[in-house]
């Protein structure tokens, strides 16, 4: 393996080398081809993702594929605006030039995704990287095989491998891939193998864009809709079955809506995943058994609110509430990443920010409320990368909005103009004329350039 990895990579730096990712219509027409690869193999894909996560044709097209269309969508509508030089202003001392900054590919680029949005996650930097005009090695998830297969056929369909290339594996082939000097290192998953990443790419100064997780949570404040609160918590927490990076780890209820929101949030799950979710086929899975154990350990009789049947032989949990957690407890240091939702009550929203910010900084942060300045002090007040007011989940559906962690959850972002910015490097160059040039930086100095200076530069 190592030696197919260094063979590609090899070939791939002479590709970038030799200008063949430079051009607008070629990098045009592969945005082009995956497009339409992708329309025409949406059910190979959606197959891929069942036996995968058991996620259901809807959701894999609503979080997966969709979003890969939108994404390529907008990248193919943009590109040539994004491709060009940005003219900048020039200071009046620099008379007389042109400002600009030109995008530049990185080069060699390593995208590493993880198993829980398998297509969306592993595809979309790649699209992105792509019009950006580098070359890729894409690592997908060892725990999402059905997934990583489609991903390498649609590759190997499309690119020549000096260009894409995928690589399967696990611990071995991560570490042969990060021993390699890549431009750009491109993380989606856990922090623990985020610190591996970092690590790693500063010996080399390669730089990095971590998309990580944590504990996202969801505020339900004294005044709001707690009917509608409760059914997009339903949605945005259970989809995937929680297996989602932006899902809402846990709830700070107001204790004077407490009641009223733990009744409307079991009414909604029985009404969304049906009585006994465990045999609804749009139902997803848990990944594999070392999550499943993982999260059964969160629960047992003293905390369950509702909820809490597991089927092991179908790696399926229902939707769990749990109520008697408090912040010693092991569920609020770990991200769950799985259909189990804390709900825990508060009196003040002062402490609630207090608590946020003395802990890592969440990935996501949603509030429920119709009150503005409580909703305008939590946003304003407390660090997370983005959120929701009165919604959770969907500030990453978009390709307008940049998306990404801020500091312990991630460094960096992504998704439409941001994502095309995020593989390339901006040169800042001054194209100065020269029919005229002014004598005042050069020696000798006097009184009278003095003067100019001070004139110009203040
Ligand atoms: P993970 O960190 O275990 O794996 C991610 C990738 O790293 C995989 O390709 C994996 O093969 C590789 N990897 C695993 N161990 C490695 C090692 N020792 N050295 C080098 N590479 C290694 O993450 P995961 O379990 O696949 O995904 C779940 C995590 O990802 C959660 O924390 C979730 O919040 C996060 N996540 C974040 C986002 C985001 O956009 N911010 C999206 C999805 C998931």
């Amino acid at each position: 393996m190592k030696k197919e990895i260094i063979n590609i990579l090899n070939k791939q730096r002479k590709y970038f080398k030799d200008n063949n990712t430079f051009s607008y219509n070629v990098r045009k027409a592969y945005l082009k081809k995956m497009y339409l690869y992708i329309k025409e193999h949406e059910d190979e894909i959606t197959e891929a993702l069942y036996l995968d996560l058991g996620k259901s044709k809807t959701e894999s097209y609503m979080a997966e594929i969709g979003m890969v269309l939108n994404e390529i969508g907008h990248l193919i509508k943009h590109l040539r605006k994004y491709m060009k030089p940005k003219r900048c202003k020039t200071p009046l001392a620099q008379y007389v030039s042109k400002s600009f900054q030109l995008p530049m590919p990185y080069g060699n680029v390593l995208i590493m995704s993880p198993w829980n949005y398998p297509f969306l996650l592993s595809i979309d930097p790649l699209c992105e990287a792509l019009a950006a005009g580098n070359t890729v090695i894409l690592k997908t998830s060892e725990y999402s095989k059905n997934t990583s297969n489609v991903i390498k056929k649609l590759v190997d369909d499309i690119f020549p491998n000096e260009l894409v290339y995928v690589v399967f594996g696990g611990y071995e082939e991560n570490q042969i891939l990060l021993e390699q000097k890549f431009d750009y290192i491109f993380f989606t998953g856990s922090k623990g193998v985020g610190k591996i990443v970092y690590e790693t790419a500063a010996r080399t100064l390669t730089p990095v864009t971590l998309e990580l997780g944590g504990k996202s949570p969801c505020i339900i404040d004294e005044k709001c809709n707690v009917k509608l609160a409760a059914k997009r918590i339903a949605w945005g927490k259970f989809l995937n079955l929680g297996q989602t990076c932006v899902s809402p780890d846990y709830v700070f209820c107001n204790e004077k809506v407490y009641d009223k929101f733990v009744l409307c949030l079991q009414n909604e799950i029985i009404k969304q995943y049906g009585e006994n979710p465990l045999s609804n086929p749009n139902y997803g899975k848990i990944i594999n058994q070392r999550h499943f154990a993982r999260l059964l350990g969160y629960f047992d009789e003293s905390n369950i609110l509702f909820g809490g049947k597991y089927d092991e032989d179908k790696l399926k949990i229902e939707p769990t509430l749990l109520k008697n957690i408090d912040y010693n407890h092991r569920i609020m240091k770990e991200e769950i990443f799985g259909p189990i939702l804390p709900i825990i009550k508060y009196s003040s929203l002062i402490d609630v920010v207090e608590y946020i910010n003395s802990n890592e900084t969440p990935l996501a942060l949603y509030i429920f409320s119709k009150n503005r300045h409580n909703i305008n002090y939590v946003t304003n007040y407390s660090a997370f990368g983005g959120g929701c007011v009165n919604d959770v989940v969907i500030h990453l559906a978009t390709t307008n909005m940049s998306f990404g962690g801020f500091k312990e959850s991630g460094i960096g972002s992504y998704h439409g103009k941001k994502g095309f910015d995020t593989f390339s490097h901006y040169k800042s160059i001054v194209d100065k004329k020269t029919w005229i040039d002014l004598p005042m930086r050069y020696q000798p100095y006097n009184s009278f350039f003095d003067r100019l200076i001070h004139f110009f530069m203040k």
